[in-house]
């Protein structure tokens, strides 16, 4: 209002306000008009934000927030400094708005190779702010008013409100457990989706499902059985996959990861989500990418022009030379793809072996970073709140930080509102860390234990 007045005019106002101490432009002139859009409405919650503040209060040790503790590979450093420090300057500019063109090369190289098919570098792939603007694109891009989108549970929280916000409706369709037999451990595989259950989501209104495998709280790879399920639903409904995989060099035990793209039918409706902080354990980098037809990619880049237009240069090209490692030394134990899998799955197996000790059931995860446990058992330790409609297992996990230094998730927070009591018996830990932080998570276990057990 200031700008606008004149010099006179604004001489009068600034004397008016120091003549009598009220000013009629100066914070008195309250809006009447709502401030918020109404498409932000009920996705105003973030689990995050309470759960990182909790563990940052009180955790000794932090197997909450999924991030590696130990350091991204040299490889990986040096290449950023090369190209923060090297000859060319023009690293330290704006790229091109939709991709690094040599990331967008050695992408669709290296996704080329893995899909057996060509790539078109400019239009088959674009280079995102991590994974998660990657599925901003997706949801802005494809959700108009009244489509819906099927969600697997437990998700990734962002998913549900992020189509909120694009006006979309999330429908919800649950993994369920089966116990496994003859008093074995429970794995991520015997968490299932049930065919029927699954084919009643999908109906005209449906434009997408959302895939994540290997998923994340669970560590499910999805098998070739349930993707064909999947895919088969797509094709007979037309309906988009976006398929979340930014876990897909995290596979244990030589578990094949099947990409759904690669199934009849499915390269035309999918768009494939990748992220270089999964890949490379970098997440504070940010670099992340979509691959998938130009006839879909086309409207993401719409998205990206029109918000975040481009990425930071320096980390798309050192993320470019990453990558063209790990094409020359593709399958070969050097390789950062081999190795990483190798080294987090010893770290999964000591977690697996510290939790079971102290009583919580273990879930095996065959993928991600991430494992889920059963702590069904420790009720009696957790004080009960009566009449609150919080998850046990959300109680249990602040109990468990206030208490005895350890951070986790909730099950509880990767499954909607009106869900959320649905599963709410199990915790989820992040095993991508240092030696030192599991041992540090194993010795507050086996302290628990022996207070347990002794009288
Ligand atoms: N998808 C899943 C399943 C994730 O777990 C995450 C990060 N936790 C993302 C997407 C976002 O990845 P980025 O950090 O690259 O944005």
């Amino acid at each position: 209002m200031l700008r606008r007045a004149g010099p006179c005019l604004r001489h009068f106002l600034l004397k008016r306000k120091s003549s009598t101490g009220y000013s009629s432009y100066s914070g008195e002139a309250k809006m009447s008009k709502p401030l918020q859009a109404r498409r932000l409405e009920g996705i105003d919650k973030n689990i995050w934000v309470e759960f990182v503040q909790l563990a940052a209060t009180y955790s000794t040790v932090n197997l909450g927030q999924g991030f590696p503790d130990f350091p991204a590979p040299d490889f990986l450093k040096e290449a950023f400094v090369r190209a923060l420090s090297g000859k060319n300057h023009m690293l330290h500019q704006y790229t091109r708005a939709f991709g690094h063109p040599p990331l967008v090369k050695i992408l669709a190289q290296f996704y080329g190779k893995l899909l057996g098919r060509d790539l078109d570098p400019m239009t088959d792939v674009m280079v995102t702010v991590g994974a998660y603007q990657a599925l901003f694109c997706c949801f802005q891009a494809f959700v108009d008013e009244g489509d819906e989108v099927i969600i697997i549970e437990p998700f990734f929280d962002c998913y549900e409100p992020m189509v909120k916000m694009a006006g979309g409706t999330p429908v919800f369709v649950p993994l369920r457990p089966k116990a496994p037999k003859d008093g074995k451990m429970m794995s991520s595989a015997d968490w299932r989706l049930d065919s029927a259950e699954l084919a009643s989501k999908f109906s005209k209104r449906t434009k997408a499902i959302v895939l994540n495998s290997p998923n994340n709280p669970l560590g499910k790879v999805f098998s070739r059985e349930e993707l064909e399920l999947i895919a088969d639903l797509c094709v007979k409904h037309d309906v988009l996959c976006i398929s979340d995989e930014v876990y897909e060099w995290l596979v244990y035990d030589g578990k094949e990861l099947v990409r759904i793209a690669s199934l009849r039918g499915m390269w035309d409706r999918t768009v494939i989500v990748g992220s270089a902080g999964k890949t490379f354990s970098a997440t504070g980098w940010k670099v992340g990418w979509t691959v998938g037809p130009n006839r879909l990619l086309q409207h993401l880049r719409i998205v990206h022009q029109n918000s975040v237009y481009h990425c930071a240069t320096v980390a798309q090209e050192a993320v470019a030379q990453g990558f063209q490692r790990e094409l020359e030394l593709f399958g070969k134990p050097e390789s950062y793809f081999v190795q990483l899998p190798k080294e987090l799955q010893q770290k999964r197996d000591w977690l697996v072996q510290s939790l079971n000790a102290v009583g919580m059931k273990p879930i095996i995860p065959e993928g991600t970073y991430f494992l889920v446990a059963d702590i069904s058992e420790f009720k009696s330790d957790v004080p009960d709140v009566p009449d609150s409609d919080e998850p046990y297992d959300s109680r249990f996990a602040k109990w468990m930080v206030k208490n005895k230094g350890l951070a986790a998730i909730p099950l509880s927070a990767f499954y909607c509102e009106a869900h959320k009591n649905n599963y709410n018996d199990f915790i989820r830990f992040c095993f991508a860390k240092e030696e030192a932080t599991l041992k540090a998570a194993n010795d507050i276990l086996q302290k628990w234990k022996q207070e347990k057990t002794s009288p």
